[in-house]
């Protein structure tokens, strides 16, 4: 792999495997397995939502965690 490879892999497997706080849960829930989607805020409206059973990790820009949360279900956020 190369070192952006690496990089990229690190960071997804530290996003996993960080302990989150359950207020960071939200009401939207995976697309793939049903659980509760978990929103991190980052910066500059930058979210990270994860699902901790099946894995799913994601970037998404949102006002609101909740919004990312949905975002990545594929919902139309209106901008
Ligand atoms: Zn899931």
């Amino acid at each position: 792999m190369s070192n952006k490879e690496k990089e990229l892999h690190a960071l997804f497997q530290a996003a996993l495997a960080a302990d989150w706080p359950s207020h960071l849960r939200t009401s939207a829930s995976c697309r793939q397995c049903g659980e509760p989607l978990e929103a991190q805020y980052c910066e500059d409206r930058l979210y990270l939502v994860r699902c901790t059973k099946c894995g799913f990790v994601t970037l998404i820009k949102a006002r609101k965690p909740l919004m990312a949360a949905l975002g990545v279900r594929g919902w139309d956020l209106g901008g």
